[in-house]
C-alpha cells in the first residue's frame, strides 16, 4: 500500500472505499493481488457495461496491437476511426433513424459535456444553461456549473456561472410547465437559456429516474422556445437502462447527446458529443484536444457495437435483468418496518435509498457498502449526501451473479440495520 499512500494525492476516493490492490478481472469479477474475488456491481461507474475483458473485445484489441495498428492519432483519419464511425452508423444511428454528426471532444464524459455546452452557446448566442437538482455532469468548470452537488461545486475554487438549477422530476416543485412559464415570462429573472442539460436517470445524484412523460414535456418546452436539449447519456447510455440511448423509451430526440464511459467498450477512454447536423457551426480546430483518437478505444468500441448492438438481445436482457433486480431489491426492503430503504432506478441502474434515516442516511449507506465489500461485493454510494447505495452490475451479468449480489446486499443491509 505504501506507494499509493506516500505518492498519491489525498484526492483519491474509490481506493478508500475498497482498500485492496486489484490485479485482474474477468466478466463480473475483480480479483485482488491476494487472489480474493469480488462481484463487481460498480462496473467502473458505468464504463464496463460489458464486464471486464470481454473475450470478443480482447481479441479485437490484441489483433490490433499485434499488427501495429495506430494507437494515437489526434483527429487524423485512421482505419480504426472510420470503422468506429461506420459501425456506430450501422448499428446505432441508422436503425433508430437518428441523424447526428459526431464530435470527438477528448476522452472523458466531462469533455463531451463541455463540447455540448460550448456549442450550444455558440449556436444560440446565449449564455445561460439550465441544469437540474442533483445532476452531475463532470468535474471541469463548465460541467460543474450545471451540476448540483455542493461539495463538488465548492471544489471548483471559482464562482460557477452562466447556469441555473431547476427542480428535477420528483423534486418538490418540479414541473416542465414552470420552466415553460419562466422562459416565456420577461419578469421571471431567467434569461432565455441556450440549452437545457439533463440526465434521464441521475446516476451520481442518487439514482433518480425521470418519468417518460416528464422528459417529453421538457423536450416540448425546449422545442417551443428554441432552447437546445442536451441529454447527458454518459452514465445511462450504452444500454444501462435497456435501449442503447436512455431516452429512447420517452421517444424524444435531443439536439445533442453526450456519451462516454462504455462507448469505448473495454474501459478504454473515448467520448462523443452527438449533434444535429444543423448545429455543426464549428470552424476547424475550434474544439481541440490531444486524445481524440485513441486507436485501441475505437477498435474495442466498434467491436462492442458489433457484438452487442447488431440486434436487440442485450436490450431485452437488460430489461429482464432490471426487473429481476428491482423485484429482488423490493424483497430486501420488505424485511423492515421502520427505516426500510426504498428501491430506485431503471434497468440495470438501481439504488437502495436510505433517506428515511435523515441525517444518518449517508453513514448507513456507507456502512452497507462496507459490509458488502467485506462479503465480496462492490457497490458504491451516490447522492449529494451519499444516502443511496447504487448498483450498476455489468449488463452481461448472469442471473446467478445477480442473485448472489442481491443476497450479499441483503445480508449487508441486515448487518447494518439490525447488526
Ligand atoms: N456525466 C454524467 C452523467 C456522469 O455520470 C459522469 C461521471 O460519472 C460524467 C458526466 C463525467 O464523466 P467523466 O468522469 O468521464 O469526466
Amino acid at each position: 500500500m505504501n506507494a499509493f499512500e506516500q505518492m498519491e494525492s489525498e484526492v483519491r476516493s474509490y481506493s478508500r472505499t475498497w482498500p485492496v490492490v486489484f490485479d485482474h478481472a474477468q466478466g463480473s469479477w475483480l480479483y485482488d493481488e491476494d487472489g480474493r474475488r469480488y462481484l463487481d456491481f460498480f462496473a467502473g461507474a458505468g464504463a464496463l457495461n460489458y464486464g471486464h475483458n470481454p473475450p470478443v473485445l480482447k481479441r479485437a484489441l490484441m489483433d490490433y496491437i499485434a499488427r501495429d495498428g495506430v494507437a494515437h492519432s489526434l483527429d487524423m483519419f485512421t482505419v480504426a476511426r472510420r470503422r468506429f464511425l461506420t459501425t456506430l452508423h450501422e448499428t446505432v444511428l441508422a436503425p433508430r433513424a437518428l441523424d447526428y454528426r459526431v464530435v470527438f471532444p477528448g476522452p472523458g464524459g466531462t469533455n463531451a459535456v463541455e463540447a455540448a455546452l460550448k456549442l450550444a452557446r455558440r449556436v444560440t448566442g446565449r449564455t445561460t444553461v439550465v441544469g437540474f437538482t442533483n445532476s452531475f455532469h463532470g468535474m471541469t468548470l463548465g460541467a460543474l456549473a450545471v451540476s448540483g452537488n455542493a461539495a463538488k461545486r465548492a471544489a471548483a475554487g471559482v464562482p460557477l456561472g452562466h447556469a441555473v438549477s431547476m427542480p428535477y422530476d420528483g423534486y418538490p416543485g418540479s414541473a416542465p410547465e414552470l420552466l415553460d412559464r419562466m422562459i416565456g415570462d420577461s419578469g421571471s429573472g431567467l434569461d432565455k437559456p441556450a440549452a437545457v442539460i439533463v440526465e434521464t436517470v441521475q446516476g451520481e445524484g442518487g439514482v433518480h429516474a425521470a418519468e417518460d412523460d416528464w422528459l417529453r414535456a421538457l423536450a416540448a418546452v425546449c422545442r417551443r422556445h428554441g432552447v437546445l436539449l442536451i441529454v447527458d447519456d454518459v452514465q445511462m447510455g450504452c444500454g444501462r437502462v435497456g435501449p442503447f440511448f436512455s431516452f429512447e423509451d420517452a421517444g424524444i430526440v435531443p439536439d445533442m447527446v453526450c456519451l462516454s464511459k462504455s462507448i469505448g467498450g473495454y474501459g478504454l477512454p473515448l467520448a462523443l458529443t452527438l449533434i444535429r447536423p444543423e448545429l455543426d457551426v464549428w470552424k476547424p480546430g475550434d474544439h481541440n484536444g490531444t486524445f481524440r483518437g485513441v486507436g485501441p478505444a475505437f477498435v474495442t468500441g466498434a467491436a462492442a457495437l458489433r457484438a452487442y448492438w447488431s440486434g436487440n438481445d442485450l436490450e431485452k436482457a437488460v430489461r429482464r435483468s432490471g426487473e429481476r433486480l428491482a423485484t429482488a431489491l423490493g424483497e430486501i426492503t420488505r424485511g423492515y418496518h421502520d427505516g426500510a430503504p426504498t428501491v430506485k432506478g431503471r434497468g440495470l441502474a438501481a439504488g437502495l435509498d436510505f433517506r428515511s434515516h435523515g441525517d444518518r442516511a449517508g453513514a448507513i449507506a456507507a456502512q452497507v457498502s462496507a459490509e458488502a465489500f467485506r462479503r465480496g461485493l462492490l457497490v458504491e454510494t451516490s447522492g449529494a449526501d451519499g444516502s443511496v447505495v447504487k448498483l450498476l452490475p455489468p449488463l452481461t451479468v448472469s442471473d446467478a451473479e445477480l442473485d448472489q449480489g442481491v443476497d450479499i446486499l441483503g445480508a449487508s443491509v441486515d448487518a447494518t440495520l439490525h447488526g
